[in-house]
């Protein structure tokens, strides 16, 4: 076992879970659990306008809901300020920052009449002016050296101090700065390895400096996950793509399913089995094999993932985790207990379990109309077809009404109806859809047979006649 690490998850109160944020939280999670180590949750609500309760709510609820669960009772950045301004006033006191009372606009005019680079010029480094309202505390950068540190993912990385600008660490409303509240609080918490996202590695040279002013430690190492970018290789946005974790669970994604997907995003098994049980991921998770790339949030893969762990599901649990996606209520309950096993083969996510019962639930099926096109516009002899379905399943006697028997009907319906090949037997799945058609309104759903069984006999004759009603 390797030695343990203590790991953190920093999530600012945004009011969402975001993906990206989720495979960041996974990968702490994985480090911590495969070392033996601890998972630590902080909220970093150093923004006062964002400090409202809610906004982190929805966070640890998504990572709940993945089963990521946290070893500590998350500090609160906005209880801190006291220790953010202690660590100021020391770093003012040693002159490793200074007042200034830029503004934001004067430093770009200057800026742009130097024709420079974007970032602060350096105007209030040497003018010697005493801290006050109004005043912000920038660092010191230094000109000279470099700063860097050994990535887990990325390999060695530096950046040359000339080109980190003196960036602010308080604010001129004495607010601390996020920089400032973060990484003194992994020194404090004895952070082992900061895992996050790549976003931040330009951020990480000033990190360093800072605690390194400070003379606190630097955790052991970093390691800056994979950016998740869309189909069209660019990162993913709010507006453009799906990133909001509570979606995915609305939509019927199992959050092992949501899981076992988010840690195959960089990262693979080296038997390259990849959808397995969450604990034999613990067990072969490590961010040396994290590859540094951006990874492809597939959307279509990971409903395949979702559609496997649903399979795997012992079916009564299949039955417990649907019901919360069905809309009728008890009767659609009834419904899925009757032919559980088969929707359970034919769906990808929970929340398409209610579609494909709900013909047995409601009084007239929701005709899909492309499936109508399909089936029955573009059908072979639908007319012929229905009179003899009808037929073939009205002489069926009374216990006969079972899914062997129904399909004999329909079979012999189907020759009835000359809907048969060169050798004279029968084309079932031509015959089969406007039956399908007419009990469900569609054309995919659970098996014909064990439908029509559990429809029962005078439904399914209805809904026959319903449909020649509407081709007359
Ligand atoms: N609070 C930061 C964010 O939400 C995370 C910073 C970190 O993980 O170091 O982006």
């Amino acid at each position: 076992m390797p030695s343990p690490v203590r790991v953190r998850f920093a999530p600012s109160p945004t009011g969402f879970l975001h993906v990206g944020s989720g495979h960041s939280a996974l990968a702490n999670w994985l480090v911590a659990r495969h070392t033996g180590g601890e998972f630590l949750l902080r909220i970093e609500d150093t923004d006062a306008e964002r400090d409202r309760p809610e906004l982190i709510q929805n966070v640890l609820d998504m990572l709940e809901w993945l089963g990521l669960k946290w070893d500590n009772t998350p500090p609160r950045q906005s209880e801190r300020h006291d220790l953010y301004a202690g660590a100021a006033a020391k770093l003012l006191a040693d002159g490793a920052v200074y007042p200034c009372e830029c503004t934001g606009e004067q430093v770009q005019a200057r800026n742009k009449e130097a024709g420079g680079k974007p970032g602060y010029d350096g105007f209030c480094r040497d003018r010697g002016l005493e801290p006050g309202p109004g005043r912000a505390l920038r660092f010191r950068t230094p000109r000279e050296g470099r700063t860097g540190w050994t990535d887990l993912v990325r390999g060695e990385i530096s950046f040359a101090n000339a080109d980190i600008e003196d960036f602010v660490v308080q604010r001129s409303n004495g607010a601390p700065m996020f920089l400032l509240a973060n990484a003194f609080d992994d020194a404090d918490m004895g952070i082992t390895h900061v895992i996050r996202g790549e976003d931040h590695v330009n951020s990480t040279p000033k990190y360093l400096l800072l605690l390194g002013a400070l003379g606190l430690t630097a955790p052991e190492a970093f390691a800056h996950m994979p950016l998740l970018v869309n189909e069209g290789r660019k990162k993913l946005s709010k507006r453009r793509d799906d990133v909001s974790m509570a979606d995915y669970r609305d939509r019927g994604y199992l959050p092992e399913a949501m899981v076992n997907y988010l840690a195959l995003l960089g990262w693979g098994p080296d038997d390259g089995v990849e959808v397995r049980p969450i604990a034999e991921i613990v067990e072969r998770y490590r961010l040396e094999d994290v590859n540094a790339s951006p990874a492809f949030f597939d959307q279509k893969k990971l409903t395949f993932v979702n559609a496997e762990k649903i399979r795997a599901l012992p079916v009564d649990e299949f039955i417990d985790r649907a019901t919360p996606f069905l809309a009728l209520g008890e009767p659609a309950v009834e419904a899925l207990r009757s032919m559980a096993v088969e929707v359970q083969e034919r769906v990808r996510t929970l929340a398409e379990v209610e579609p494909m019962i709900e013909f047995l639930v409601v009084d007239e099926p929701v005709m899909d109309e492309a499936s109508w096109t399909k089936a029955v516009t573009k059908g072979k002899a639908v007319p012929e077809m229905l009179a003899a379905t009808v037929a073939r399943l009205d002489a069926l006697p009374a216990d006969g009404w079972v899914p062997d028997q129904i399909e004999a009907a329909v079979r012999s319906a189907a020759v009835d109806a000359g809907i048969v090949n060169a050798e004279g037997e029968p084309q079932l799945s031509k015959a089969q859809g406007p039956v399908r058609v007419a009990i469900s309104g569609r054309t995919v759903g659970p098996p014909l047979w064990e439908s029509l069984a559990v429809l029962g006999r005078a439904r399914t004759i209805d809904r026959l006649r319903a449909m020649q009603g509407k081709l007359d």
